[in-house]
């Protein structure tokens, strides 16, 4: 067996037992690699001079052609739900880590490179990625983070030169594509599978559990290592004293209710902005509450709560957008049952976490759909109509709540012209639907009068959370279409845009407009986990 860090490097796919990860190099094929698009901002956290950049090397160190100074490259064994289902070791099949960049703020940021090669995590497949899934994760991570939602990072974007075979809907049809690196960088890569993995091989590796909480509690949560009561973290689940569940005795307990709840901020996040991640299994849910993996992903054009970007999810639907919030809980659920298994928690601090999940859930997302509206407090009815009106009328979700913020709380306007602000985005509907709406403004009037609030105050607040600008899918595409005809001026000037969605940008205004008809002929926008 392999003990952790063991030198053996062959890239034979194999159970790795009893070890968290297995060092091993980038291996992949280059012919005159190209550095195609960064990050400022990642370089600026990294504290890399922006000259780096031009270095004549930089695209062979960040395809993993030429080795980078310093750096241990490793893969991580970890496993996972997938579809709901146990799958086993899954681990890193295509993404390596060359290490951690301390910066001088004494922040570890890790650095890793997706597509570089075969790994012992491979399985069946050739440990690479093609152009069009890297521009898709390169871009949303910024995106992400440009909305203010907690992601992993993308430094840059690296073409390889070289072809790589895909068979893109399982259809036997073979095609070749460009393949591209993105060195991704988060403070961990650590999942949820990350622990499964070494639970569900029992007690052999149960200690390994602790290990790997151990680490990440030292270095991502260390306000947890040294509890004291006088952190009262202690809560009462309501059914008498012996239900007590003190968090400051057990670090384990309160790591668990902080990923529990972590988790529930970022997807009540998700919900807000409009974002289906495509894959929520567990090997794709960060210990961190980081938004990680992007693969089949789809922001909300017209609002559907059963939007679901991943084929490979049809027609079943588990993780559609708004299956994301009960998702979530059920993941909750897999690591708690690990970190049971590993005896680092009891059955009541267990399900105390997932308690927890639940409360933070509905107090971030009612907190995040008040604000979309512009209301001081949460109103239930007024939007769950809303929602019961978009999804009817197939209105777009970013668009709707950018020009709702126009709506001015003047008592005076005409009953046909209460609509007017909204007109860009409740296209074609009949007059029976234009009553519906406009009892709907009506009601919303009343509201925001009643809150005092100025318009001018109301609408930069609103502004400040309904970003104008989302990856859309359709712009993905197009800039994927421009890259792979070898032009990536496109996707230089979305990431321009996406990293200041919130901010009206007119020379961008473009990048604002719903889909045109072609995004939705069959076959242009599909998206599987094949990539
Ligand atoms: P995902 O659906 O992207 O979360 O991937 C599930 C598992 O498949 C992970 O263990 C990945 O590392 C692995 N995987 C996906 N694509 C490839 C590939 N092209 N080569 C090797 N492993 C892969
Ligand atoms: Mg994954
Ligand atoms: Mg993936």
């Amino acid at each position: 067996h392999e003990l952790p860090g063991d030198p053996r490097t062959d890239l034979i796919p194999r159970e790795v037992l009893h070890a968290c990860y297995t060092k091993v190099s980038p291996s992949v094929d280059v012919d005159n690699p190209q550095l195609v698009a960064w990050s400022n901002s990642v370089g600026e956290i990294l504290e890399l001079d922006p000259k780096e950049f031009e270095r004549p090397d930089f695209p062979h160190i960040f395809s993993g052609a030429s080795p980078l100074v310093g750096a241990v490259p490793y893969a991580q064994c970890y496993g996972g739900h997938q579809f709901g289902m146990w799958a086993g070791q899954l681990g890193d099949g295509r993404a390596i880590s060359l290490g951690e960049v301390l910066n001088s703020k004494s922040q570890r940021w890790e650095l890793q490179l997706k597509g570089a090669g075969k790994t012992p995590y491979s399985r069946f497949a050739d440990g690479l990625a093609v152009l069009r899934s890297s521009i898709r994760e390169f871009l949303c991570s910024e995106a992400m983070h440009g909305l203010g939602i907690p992601t992993t990072r993308a430094l840059c974007l690296v073409t390889t030169g070289r072809y790589v075979t895909r068979d893109m809907f399982y259809d036997g049809n073979l095609k070749d594509e460009p393949g591209a690196i993105v060195c991704r960088v988060a403070q961990s890569f650590l999942r949820f599978g990350s622990y499964q993995i070494h639970a569900s091989r029992g007690k052999d590796d149960l200690a390994l559990v602790r290990t790997l909480a151990d680490y990440a509690i030292r270095h991502h949560f260390p306000h947890l290592e040294n509890l004291s009561v006088s952190d009262s973290l202690s809560f009462s689940t309501g059914e008498g004293d012996d239900s007590v569940v003190d968090l400051t005795s057990n670090k384990y307990a309160a790591w668990a209710v902080e990923v529990a709840e972590r988790t529930a901020s970022l997807v009540a996040r998700w919900q807000g902005v409009g974002f289906t991640h495509g894959v929520l299994n567990t090997d794709n849910m960060s210990v961190l509450g980081l938004t990680i993996d992007y693969g089949p992903f789809g922001f909300l054009d017209a609002f559907d709560p059963s939007f679901t970007p991943n084929t490979t999810d049809l027609p079943r639907r588990r993780y559609c957008f708004a299956n994301q919030p009960d998702v979530g809980l059920w993941n909750i659920a897999q690591f708690a049952t690990t970190l049971s298994a590993a005896k680092l928690i009891n059955d009541k601090e267990a399900n105390y976490a997932m308690e927890r999940y639940g409360t933070k859930f509905m107090d971030e997302y009612q907190a995040v759909m008040t604000k979309k509206v512009g209301l001081p407090k949460y109103n239930k009815q007024l939007i769950g109509e809303v929602l019961k009106n978009m999804a009817i009328d197939k209105v777009d979700y970013t668009n709707f709540f950018r020009l709702l913020s126009k709506i001015k709380a003047e008592p005076t306007i005409p009953e046909d012209e209460l609509l007017n602000p909204l007109k860009a985005v409740l296209l074609d509907i009949g007059k029976e639907r234009k009553e519906a709406w406009t009892n709907w403004v009506k009601s919303y009037l009343q509201e925001i009068s009643a809150s005092g609030v100025s318009d001018e105050e109301r609408k930069t607040s609103m502004n400040s959370v309904n970003p104008k600008f989302i990856l859309r899918n359709y712009l993905c595409q197009s800039a994927i279409d421009g890259a792979e005809a070898g032009n990536f001026e496109d996707v230089r000037r979305l990431l321009k845009v996406m990293e200041r969605p919130y901010d009206e940008q007119p020379e961008m205004e473009k990048y604002a407009r719903l889909p045109p008809a072609w995004a939705y002929r069959p076959g242009v926008c599909m998206l599987s986990c094949s990539s």
